[in-house]
């Protein structure tokens, strides 16, 4: 059994944190709540933001997918250093009003349990959906950055100098500090509340999301209102004798009028085809090139050209479509890059993996179980 130093009299700690080169870990021990068959319910009243995690349990998925009630549990929080993390707990969109706005993205939450009979330790990484809400009046108001600011900062140890009160303040939670000396077997845990990063910001604005877009290749970006051009259309190949065959020229004249009636804005038009939320309505904001849903976002409207957004097979109609064959799937490197800038990062997920994770997770909950 490893060692235990400490250096200083430490209470129990709330979170116990580590760190490995691209990344700071913190893990806290947690409870399972709820009926674990239908949905797992993790509880972190203690943390800012009272995060609580609930997601449904997949169809299918066997009893040792998931943590049960009495599990060694902990939960845990990855920060990147220096770039988003591949499975963002938040999955904000990557272009954001906030200078602060990829410290969210930063952000991972993985389980990590093992129960009394196994051998190993299980884990996987949650995500949220991609839906956000912009319950707050001020630009990029969205309830996921908000939450997610808080949480970083929590963890960080550190607070933001430019006051976002709408935000709101952390509750900074104790800390203690774990490094493993592999050459001595030791352990040693000290009450740390150090800052773990000096923040800066975050400062607002419109044109860096907007310079984004732009160098991403979207077209009309704050441009005029309804800025797309329809002249493409007729001229697509899809409507030559042999591709059409069997429809009528008037359905094809309703089918090119449908593709040429879109009225949203790039990102509307995104959320609505993929995420097919009804409840986007691109609506112009007064006389500002701008709608009411990315005023509320805090970016700029743009305009490009459909078949472009919609990757390269989009507009590729099928032999007898009708105008009902409009409901396409997009697809593309163009499309993905739209979606995780405008949207919301992919959901990437790993369902429940078996003997990985830290090699020195296991020393350290001896620290917590020591501590307690
Ligand atoms: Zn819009
Ligand atoms: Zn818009």
């Amino acid at each position: 059994m490893a060692a235990l130093s400490t250096s200083t009299a430490i209470e129990k700690p709330l979170l116990s944190r580590g760190e490995i080169s691209d990344r700071f870990f913190f893990y806290r021990s947690a409870q399972v709540m709820g009926d674990t068959a239908k949905i797992t319910h993790i509880h972190l009243l203690p943390l800012t933001a009272n995060i609580s995690i609930k997601w449904p349990v997949p169809k299918g998925e066997a009893a040792d997918q998931r943590p049960a009630a009495g599990d060694n549990f902990f939960i845990v929080f990855e920060v990147m250093k220096d770039t988003k993390h591949p499975a963002s707990f938040f999955r904000l969109s990557e272009f954001g009003c906030w200078s602060n706005w990829e410290d969210v993205n930063a952000i991972a939450v993985k389980m990590l349990w093992k129960g009394k009979d196994d051998e190993t330790m299980n884990f996987r990484y949650l995500q949220m959906s991609a839906e956000d809400e912009y319950a707050h009046a001020a630009p990029g108001g969205s309830d996921k950055y908000r939450r997610g600011t808080l949480l970083f900062m929590n963890l960080m140890n550190a607070k933001y100098p430019e006051v976002q009160e709408w935000v709101g303040a952390p509750i900074f939670t104790r800390q203690v500090q774990i490094k493993t000396d592999a050459f001595n077997q030791e352990i040693i845990a000290t009450r740390s509340d150090k800052p773990l990063a000096k923040l800066i910001g975050p400062r607002f604005s419109l044109e860096v999301p907007a310079k984004r877009m732009r160098d991403l290749g979207l077209e009309n970006v704050n441009g005029a209102w309804r800025s797309l051009t329809w002249g493409w259309v007729d001229k697509l190949p899809i409507w030559g004798e042999k591709r059409m065959q069997g429809v009528s020229k008037q359905a094809i004249r309703t089918l090119q009028a449908e593709i040429k009636n879109r009225r949203d804005c790039d990102r509307c038009f995104l959320i609505k085809t993929v995420l097919g939320d009804a409840d986007c309505d691109c609506q112009q904001v007064g006389s500002v090139n701008r709608c009411q849903e990315c005023v509320n976002a805090g970016l700029p409207c743009s305009w490009t050209n459909t078949q472009k957004l919609g990757g390269p097979t989009f507009m590729d109609a099928p032999a007898g479509a009708s105008s009902g064959g409009l409901k396409r799937m997009m697809s593309g490197e163009f499309f993905e890059r739209a979606m995780k800038a405008l949207v919301a990062a992919p959901y990437v997920a790993d369902a429940c993996k078996k003997g990985v994770g830290p090699s020195s997770i296991d020393m350290h909950r001896l620290v917590l179980e020591e501590l307690e």
